[in-house]
């Protein structure tokens, strides 16, 4: 971060700007306008709502991943200051740009991948919502949020709460911190309580409608299937440098802690909070500062009390095949990553079931040979080639 950022408003990059972490960090900046300035914003091909924020917040940069929906932009925002590009380059170009200090990687899904290496790479303070590129690439992305001499904020609301609990400066540092165990809490999901038959018949609709959150679709499925779950192991084995069996998942039906950290000496901190995206977001914002989020004050008397289960794998398979894949390593990870995207879209469009989900992940694993990673071009090319294999795996079991 240049010398004199503290003198001058913050410049912000939101990659994944028409989503729901996109929006909340809009929402979170125009608080505070004198801190920080929208520099860009990107979308993959919704552009009337790009077009919109643009007006809004007149950033310098606005991107479209499509080329025909930049150009759409480009006519909507005619005559105005903000310079559109598109493709993959504009998106590493403004999570890059030597002006920036401050990108929030919230792409949804491995395409958030290459934009944030692009801003581990220039030294950004990156606030990570896209824990998809923890999972593909943690090894890659962790050295290079060092090398690139970047600040790496965990915005995902139990990673940020483990953060804000453990001792100052110890991102991925678990073992010399006196830190026994990490208890990452899950709201349990809409299907908490179904049995497996009534899993079966689960629809779309019933699984997008999760009791806490508003969040996008995809991360919505994962929350119902337990794979986001599996996803956040993985990603606070690669943040905090945690073993697999130092991780456990205890479900919290309430999601009012939003996760804990045990210390060596039997004391269990918490970070406890309303289940509001735009804490996290603030905390990264203004991190060692804490600004106004916008949220309001937690009512314990009316939440009243807190639950705590343990989860059950065996209804929820996608939290076993994620600590196998963590323990597997490699380019396991990634494979499972790229199976579960082309899944979660499946099911999303009525063409396999609830239960296939895990089955067709399983099915994706099995068939492929798991090999140690060696670069960014590696882990793309895999999770192209698991992409595939998904596909086919769809077509055998659907015919
Ligand atoms: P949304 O689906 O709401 O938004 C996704 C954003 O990414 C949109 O701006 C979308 O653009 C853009 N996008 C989608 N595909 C591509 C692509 N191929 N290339 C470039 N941009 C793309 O997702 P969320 O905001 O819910 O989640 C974003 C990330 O944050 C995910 O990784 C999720 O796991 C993580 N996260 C989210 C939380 C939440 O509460 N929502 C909590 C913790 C983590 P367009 O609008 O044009 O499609
Ligand atoms: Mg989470």
């Amino acid at each position: 971060m240049p010398s004199n950022a503290a003198s001058r408003p913050q410049n912000v990059t939101i990659l994944g700007a028409t989503g729901t972490i996109g929006l909340n960090t809009l929402d979170v900046i125009a608080r505070h306008p004198g801190q920080y300035r929208v520099f860009a914003l990107t979308a993959n091909s919704r552009v009337a709502e790009l077009a919109a924020l643009c007006q809004q917040y007149q950033p310098r940069f606005a991107v479209m991943l499509d080329a025909d929906a930049a150009e759409n932009l480009q006519t909507l925002l005619a005559g105005s200051d903000t310079v559109v590009l598109s493709g993959l380059a504009g998106l590493e170009q403004v999570a890059a740009h030597p002006e920036v200090d401050v990108v929030m990687a919230a792409i949804v899904g491995a395409a958030g991948l290459k934009p944030a290496m692009a801003a581990a790479q220039a030294g950004k303070r990156i606030l990570l919502a896209n824990k998809e590129t923890l999972v593909m690439a943690g090894s890659l992305f962790m050295q290079a949020v060092q090398a690139g001499g970047a600040t790496l904020l965990p915005i995902d609301s139990e990673h940020n709460a483990i953060f804000q609990v453990m001792p100052p400066g110890r991102l991925a540092h678990l073992q010399d911190g006196g830190v026994r165990r990490i208890l990452l809490t899950a709201s349990g999901g809409p299907f908490r309580k179904a049995s497996a038959e009534e899993l079966k018949a689960v629809t779309p609709a019933q699984a997008l409608n999760h009791p806490n959150w508003v969040m996008g679709p995809k991360i919505t499925i994962d929350s119902a299937t337990l794979m986001n779950k599996g996803l956040e192991v993985i990603e606070a084995h690669w943040l905090f440098n945690a073993p697999a069996d130092k991780i456990e998942v205890v479900v919290h039906p309430q999601s009012v802690i939003h996760s804990m950290v045990e210390y060596v000496d039997g004391s269990v901190l918490a970070q406890l909070g309303n289940p509001d995206m735009r804490t996290p977001i603030a905390y990264g914002l203004a991190y060692p500062q804490r600004i106004d989020a916008g949220v309001g004050s937690l009512d314990l008397f009316k939440i009243a009390r807190l639950d705590f289960e343990a989860p059950d794998s065996v209804r929820f398979p996608c939290l076993r095949l994620a600590f196998d894949v963590l323990k597997q390593g490699g380019t396991a990870p990634a494979i499972l990553n790229a199976a579960n995207e082309v899944a979660v879209d499946a099911f999303l469009k009525g063409a396999i079931g609830f239960q296939d989900i895990p089955r067709l992940i399983e099915g994706v694993l099995e068939a492929s040979t798991i090999t140690p990673v060696t670069s960014i071009a590696q882990l793309v090319e895999v999770d192209q080639q698991a992409r595939l294999q998904a596909q086919e795996w769809r077509q055998l079991e659907t015919c």
